[in-house]
C-alpha cells in the first residue's frame, strides 16, 4: 500500500495485471496458466526476519495491531478467512491454514518497522532461464500496526478495512499486480467503494489458476456496491519496481 492520499475520479475498468518478477509471471504450483494450487498460510507468532525480502523484511505478531485497533483474535481470524475466501471462491486456488509459520507458504504479520499501510513481498523459484511462468516459493503480507484497522468501511479515510487490505495483499501474494489506480480490488487506491473482487480481479485469478472448483460457487464477478461520496485514499500496495535477487516487492508504484 502506498502511504499517501490520492484523489479519486479515475474511470473504473475491468482489467488485471499479472505480477512480473525479473520479467517472469509468477504463480503458485505448476508454472502454467490456468492450473490450480493449494497454498498454506500462517500468522506470524514471533518476530520474523526475511533477509531476501524487500517489503515485510521484519514482521511481528498482530497482537499489538489488534490491541491498538480493538480487534479481537476471532475477528482477525474471520477477516483473514474472508479475505482468502474471496479468491478461493472464484479461482482454483485453496488456502489452508497451518499453525507453524516456518511451514507456511504465505506468512502474515504486522510490520516491525511501520510504514505505508500494507505490503506484500513475493519470491519465486529460480528453476531455469526459460521464458514463461515461475513458481512462487513464499510470500509475505504485512500490515502497519500504527494505522487504525477495523472490519468494514466507515467513511473515515484514516481507518482501513482489514479484510479489504488483506485480500488486496493476497492478490499480490498469488501473482497479481495493480491494473491501475481504481476500479478493481487490485487497484492501488483504497476508496471504500466495494469490498468484493471486481471483474478484472476475477479474470486475473482465473487466468492464473483456472475457475474455482468449490461446489456452489460460480466463478464470476460480483457486483460492486458503490458508495457515493466515500473518501478516496491511496492504498493497497504501491510497488517499488525494484528487484532483488529473489524477490520484487508487490506494491508501490506511486
Ligand atoms: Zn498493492
Amino acid at each position: 500500500m502506498c502511504a499517501g492520499l490520492s484523489a479519486g475520479g479515475a474511470a473504473a475498468s475491468s482489467q488485471y495485471e499479472l505480477l512480473r518478477l525479473d520479467g517472469h509471471q509468477v504463480k503458485w504450483g505448476t508454472p502454467a496458466a490456468g492450473t490450480g494450487s493449494t497454498v498454506t498460510f500462517a500468522l506470524v507468532s514471533r518476530p520474523v526476519h526475511s533477509d531476501d525480502a524487500r517489503n515485510c523484511r521484519d514482521m511481528q505478531s498482530m497482537d499489538a495491531l489488534r490491541r491498538a485497533s480493538g480487534i479481537d483474535a476471532a475477528a482477525l481470524d474471520a477477516a483473514l478467512r474472508a479475505a482468502f475466501d474471496l479468491w478461493e471462491g472464484v479461482a482454483d486456488i485453496r488456502f489452508r491454514r497451518v499453525e507453524m509459520p516456518a511451514k507456511a507458504d504465505i506468512l502474515i504479520g504486522a510490520q516491525s518497522v511501520p510504514r505505508g499501510v500494507a505490503f506484500a513481498d513475493v519470491a519465486y523459484h529460480r528453476t531455469s532461464d526459460e521464458a514463461g511462468f515461475r513458481s512462487i516459493r513464499r510470500a509475505l503480507v504485512c500490515l502497519n500496526p500504527e494505522k487504525r484497522w477495523m472490519d468494514g468501511f466507515d467513511g473515515d479515510p484514516k481507518t482501513y478495512d482489514l479484510r479489504y487490505a488483506i485480500a488486496h495483499e493476497i492478490g499480490h501474494a498469488i501473482g497479481l499486480d495493480h491494473p491501475g489506480p481504481s476500479g478493481e480490488l487490485m487497484s492501488f487506491r483504497y476508496e471504500e467503494r466495494f469490498r468484493e473482487l471486481q471483474a478484472g480481479d476475477v479474470a486475473g485469478a482465473v487466468g492464473l489458476y483456472g475457475p474455482s472448483r468449490r461446489p456452489g460457487i460460480a466463478a464470476g464477478p460480483r457486483p460492486a456496491a458503490v458508495v457515493e461520496g466515500s473518501a478516496a485514499r491511496v492504498a493497497t500496495g504501491c510497488a517499488s519496481a525494484e528487484r532483488s535477487a529473489t524477490a520484487l516487492s508487490a506494491g508501490e508504484r506511486c
